[in-house]
């Protein structure tokens, strides 16, 4: 099978995959400032990408194509072989850190970027976590 795309654009990708401080994650982080919370970024091993370490609550904001959300992630039509197992390790990895985090007494919470559209609602849901803790 012939491979679409350069060397160059994939590893572009590749790194935004992992990448930090991806747009939707500065605007949930910029949402919480404004409305008076504090928090750490890519806190810990885990790399959080927003915790409350006082109250071991993480919250992390996941980019629905990478992350297989069930609204918006559709598998890659060129290129299969190389694409699914990328993605599919992403969602192992989420999965792994939601585990260890809940071993080590965290609670983890994660937003699909699609969610983050309905601000007020992700808002109301981490101050209703951070309530109970
Ligand atoms: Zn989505």
């Amino acid at each position: 099978m012939v491979d679409k795309i350069t060397k160059e654009t994939r590893s572009k990708i590749m790194a935004s995959i992992h990448s930090k401080n991806t747009k939707p994650e500065v605007d949930l982080r910029k949402a919480l400032w404004t409305r008076g919370f504090r928090y750490k970024i890519h806190y810990g091993e885990e790399k959080i990408d927003i915790a409350f370490p006082s109250r071991k609550v993480a919250l992390f904001v996941d980019g629905c194509f990478w992350h297989g959300c069930p609204v918006h992630a559709h598998k890659p039509k060129s290129n299969q072989a190389y694409w699914l197992p990328k993605l599919k390790k992403n969602v192992q990895r989420d999965i792994a850190t939601n585990e260890l985090l809940k071993i080590e007494g965290w609670i983890v919470i994660r937003f699909w970027e699609h969610e983050l559209d309905n601000m007020d609602r992700v808002i109301k849901t981490v101050t209703d976590v951070l309530c109970i803790r």
